[in-house]
């Protein structure tokens, strides 16, 4: 949202742009028509601010590449509207949009060398010769790839393949940059160090990023903002913090990390807080928005690792069915005593290691603000 520009007099001044990047208005994509009509997006509407690395998180098949599509120019949506920097834009084909795509399979030309396909976007946009040698050095520099720049790209490494597609990308400076599943091809720990490098260059670049992909850590990870998707529709839109802290439905808690859902009875519901009661046992009071009337039953999520487990005091009562070790933490799954489960997690602190065996009685103590209610 911020960018830095040179006045007139030389000084450096902030400039705020409320205008966002890259926006969808009440998108509907239908595939096909009569008995074969199938429905991919269902009036869809965000809208992506400037300098923002925003993301598009769902399972498999809920219309993220058909978003993204639209985004580029090469699907139109049956009906609403997408709009760059504020202006329709679609009757303007994908060549002529400020926008441009890397895709999964990178798509890079085998026969040519590395800096050759970095300058393709720019020798078919016409730009004259010095501009391109200039505009590839540069690209090749954020990349890091100077070394490599005449090695056919037949002939490079996986994460290399990543940043030749990446720099081809960059290189005619588009508004919008839309990655679609870019990292999914590379292994663990390469994909590990891309996360930070496209962060980096999103940083160093300004530019738009609208990254996709169904890998919720990898979400958690880059994004400043992320859109949660499922079946054709956006569930959610917040920053990594209020996805994960703060889901509004049970798709998005479950769909991000782990998750304990209970129903509760509504005791009370005034002004921003709910009280409500857990199991018979215990009542906590929810931060919520809306008013809900006394006795309606809700559904609580409470994240494992805002949990803690006592053998006596306050709390929710139940007996430890198993117990997992795995290294950094340990996870409880406890049978509570009226019928559902529940997992606490904590971490393996030295001066801390539980002594719980199978079957004991436990007691469930939550942290203030852990429980959340959900709208469903
Ligand atoms: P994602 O990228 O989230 O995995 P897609 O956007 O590729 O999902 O697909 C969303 C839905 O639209 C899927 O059910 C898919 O089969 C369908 N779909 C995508 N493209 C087409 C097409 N050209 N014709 C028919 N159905 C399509
Ligand atoms: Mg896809």
């Amino acid at each position: 949202m911020k960018s830095v520009a040179i006045a007139a007099g030389g000084k450096l001044t902030l400039q705020q742009s409320s205008m966002p990047a890259i926006e969808a208005r009440n998108v509907v994509k239908q595939f096909g028509s009569g008995t074969h009509a199938m429905v991919a997006l269902y009036g869809v509407s965000v809208a992506i601010a400037q300098n923002e690395f925003f993301t598009l998180l769902g399972p498999s098949g809920c219309g993220k590449t058909t978003l993204l599509r639209m985004f580029a120019g090469f699907e139109f949506p049956t009906s609403g509207t997408i709009l760059l920097g504020g202006d329709n834009i679609a009757a303007l084909p994908p060549f002529k949009r400020p926008v441009n795509t890397v895709f999964q399979s990178y798509a890079l030309f085998p026969h040519m060398s590395v800096a050759e396909n970095i300058a393709f976007g720019l020798e078919m946009l016409g730009r004259p010769r010095a501009e391109i040698t200039a505009r590839v050095e540069a690209m090749l520099t954020l990349v890091q790839l100077s070394a490599l720049k005449d090695r056919r790209t037949d002939q490079i490494s996986g994460g290399q393949a990543q940043r030749v597609a990446l720099a081809r990308a960059l290189a005619p400076a588009p508004k919008v940059l839309l990655l679609d599943e870019p990292l999914s091809a590379l292994d663990y720990k390469l994909r590990k160090e891309m996360q930070i490098e496209l962060k980096r260059i999103q940083a160093q670049t300004g530019i738009t990023f609208v990254f996709v992909t169904h890998d919720q850590e990898e979400a958690l990870t880059m994004s400043d903002r992320i859109a949660v998707m499922s079946a054709g529709k956006i569930l959610q839109v917040g920053s990594p913090h209020d996805i994960y802290q703060r889901p509004e439905n049970r798709f998005v808690a479950s769909f991000i990390g782990e998750t304990n859902f209970l129903t509760g009875m509504v005791q009370a519901s005034k002004a921003g807080v709910t009280t409500v009661k857990l199991q018979d046992q215990m009542t906590v009071g929810i931060a919520s928005p809306r008013t809900l009337a006394v006795g309606e039953k809700v559904t609580i999520a409470i994240r494992p690792e805002h949990s803690a487990l006592n053998n006596a005091g306050e709390g929710l009562k139940g007996h430890l069915k198993h117990i997992v070790y795995s290294g950094t933490d340990t996870q409880f799954h406890v049978q509570l005593e009226l019928g559902e489960t529940f997992l606490v997690r904590a971490q393996n602190r030295i001066d801390q290691m539980a002594s719980f065996v199978i079957g004991d009685a436990v007691v469930i103590a939550l942290q203030a603000n852990a429980a959340q209610i959900l709208a469903e």
